[in-house]
């Protein structure tokens, strides 16, 4: 199975509401800060159960396709978001909202 990546527009609030952040084996839920979640299909946040619908891994930075397919075994249901994108517009959203009055 190859990978490639495809452009399409999102709702950014949506993937921020349903992401999880993982490393080759745990995960961590952004929501509750819960560290060292099993990620092995998994959906949901063991502690505060929010729904799981994306994932991204900081390991993957600058596109490792070794990484996304590793993660993509684990977690099969889940959409693989470039974590450079993610960190790009999330970013961006900070630092508008720091400006706004
Ligand atoms: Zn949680």
């Amino acid at each position: 199975m190859e990978y490639i990546r495809i452009w399409t527009e999102v709702d950014i609030k949506d993937i921020q509401d349903h992401i999880i952040m993982v490393d080759d084996k745990l995960g961590f839920c952004p929501q509750c800060k819960k560290i060292g979640i099993e990620i092995r299909e998994i959906r949901k946040c063991p502690s505060c159960g929010r729904e799981f619908r994306y994932v991204t891994s900081v390991e993957s930075k600058n596109g490792k396709p070794d990484i996304v397919n590793r993660i993509r075994k684990k977690l099969p249901d889940l959409a693989f978001v470039d974590y450079d994108d993610y960190e790009r517009i999330t970013g961006k959203k900070k630092a508008e909202s720091l400006f706004k009055v």
